[in-house]
């Protein structure tokens, strides 16, 4: 007997998850309406059951209306959430609070209408409804935290665990439900008069529906998600990296700015961050410093080796040029073969000696297909003593840099004319 309930209980899950997931998603095609519109009309449903329809498991007296379909709801809401943003997932979380209300509301005038009896002995159960209302009310509310809560969740949880995508799913279902558990059963329990035992019953219900639903999501982002993610040449890796809205946002934020070739900052951030830097450290009594790289007869290394070596070698520039900046130093990538490093509080004396230290560096690890280094020149211009401005500055360097060429480049040129390297 159990065990049949038991069986039926997954078969109404797995239902339930299959089918509205198939709604999400084919949204794009069907509409997202189809999916919220069948979210919502279950709500009714839903909350009759849960006052009144239970069923024994090997574990306990559970209700499927309160396990089934509200744990299946939360986790709905999650996934919309997931595929979509936080704009589209307030809509039904709203939408499901304010219609309840509505619907309580016009219940409650229903009640004084002078009623005709249309069918012998089948009169409205108002006070029934009248229960069911609150009800409704109180599991919305409810649904409103819910869903507020699993989404703040399982944002956290990308923290720490960002890639384990059912992972956090299923740790957020339980908490959540957990937490709903609590809530929803004090109302039956005070006003229904449902006794104790089904608490346990009922939480160990939701904890199963989550159990099923992660298993069925897993199933959902391996088999049909990858495969159609196969078609638009996807890793699976990404699909278990499936970011949300907030951190899609802050990933396009990190790699707007950035160089697509060599990853380093890009010269609009200079243009940025250059006049911000030059006037924040005059205001402040600070020195900055500014290294203006250039890579010597790179025209060279593109003609005999072809512009994709040209490509992988300036990639290398960048490379040890970011691995041996201090964190306050700024590397970006000013133009074709030229880079550009702000140094805050950083003196003349300072800033030759790292461009001297720079220098040697790509001097020593940077190499062309036959094995020869790639060179670099480097003009260091200080501001105070040699410019008031950021764009002046830049021009000094660029001076300077010139003169590090006529010298015989891979060299450094400040203030006093070519360093003497150790
Ligand atoms: P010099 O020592 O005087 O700087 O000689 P150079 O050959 O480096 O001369 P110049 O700086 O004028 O030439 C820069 C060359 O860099 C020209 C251009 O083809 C190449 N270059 C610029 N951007 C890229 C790039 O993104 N990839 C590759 N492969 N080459 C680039
Ligand atoms: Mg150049
Ligand atoms: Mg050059």
């Amino acid at each position: 007997m159990e065990r049949v309930n038991l069986a039926l209980f997954v078969v109404e899950a797995v239902a339930y998850f299959a089918i509205m997931v198939t709604l999400l998603h084919f949204s794009q095609r069907i509409g997202l309406g189809v999916f919220l519109t069948a979210l919502g009309v279950m709500h009714f449903m839903e909350t009759y059951l849960a006052a009144v329809f239970y069923v024994a498991l090997p574990f306990g007296i559970v209700s499927p209306g309160s396990s089934v379909f509200f744990a299946g709801k939360l986790m709905m809401i999650l996934m919309l959430y997931l595929k979509e943003d936080a704009a589209t997932v307030r809509q039904p979380i709203y939408g499901l609070f304010l219609g309840n209300i509505l619907t309580v509301s016009i219940a409650w005038f229903l009640q004084f209408h002078v009623t005709v009896e249309v069918s012998p002995g089948r009169g409205a159960d108002v006070g029934f409804l009248k229960e069911m209302g609150w009800l409704m009310v109180w599991g919305t509310a409810l649904l409103y935290l819910d869903s507020l809560g699993i989404i703040l969740l399982y944002e956290k949880l990308g923290r720490f665990i960002q890639r384990w995508v059912v992972l956090r799913f299923m740790f957020s279902g339980f908490v959540l439900l957990t937490f709903d558990q609590v809530g929803f059963f004090a109302a039956l329990h005070y006003f229904l008069g449902v006794p104790l035992p089904v608490f346990w019953g009922g939480w160990l219900a939701k904890m199963l529906s989550v159990c099923i639903y992660s298993a069925l999501f897993a199933f959902y982002q391996f088999a049909i998600r990858r495969h159609g993610a196969t078609l638009a040449q996807r890793s699976v890796g990404d699909v278990f990296n499936d970011l949300t809205f907030r951190e899609r946002y802050h990933d396009l934020l990190s790699r707007s700015g950035r160089d697509i070739l060599t990853g380093v900052l890009d010269r609009s951030r200079m243009e940025i961050e250059g006049p911000q830097l030059v006037r924040g450290g005059m205001a402040s009594g600070e020195v900055a410093t500014i290294l203006l790289f250039d890579a010597d007869n790179f025209k060279d290394v593109n003609d005999r080796f072809g512009h994709l070596h040209g490509d992988e070698v300036l990639k290398a520039v960048a490379g040890q040029l970011t691995a041996m900046l201090r964190p306050t130093d700024r590397l970006f990538r000013f133009g074709g073969e030229e880079f550009v490093v702000l140094s805050a509080r950083t003196n003349h004396a300072e800033g030759l000696l790292l461009a001297e230290h720079l220098r040697w560096q790509v001097a020593n690890t940077v190499r062309n297909l036959e094995g020869h280094p790639i060179t670099v020149s480097v003009g260091v211009a200080t501001t105070g003593s040699d410019a008031l401005s950021f764009n002046a500055l830049l021009a000094v360097a660029d001076d300077r840099l010139y003169e590090a060429k006529r010298s015989g480049r891979n060299c450094v040129v400040g203030q006093n004319g070519r360093v003497q390297a150790a």
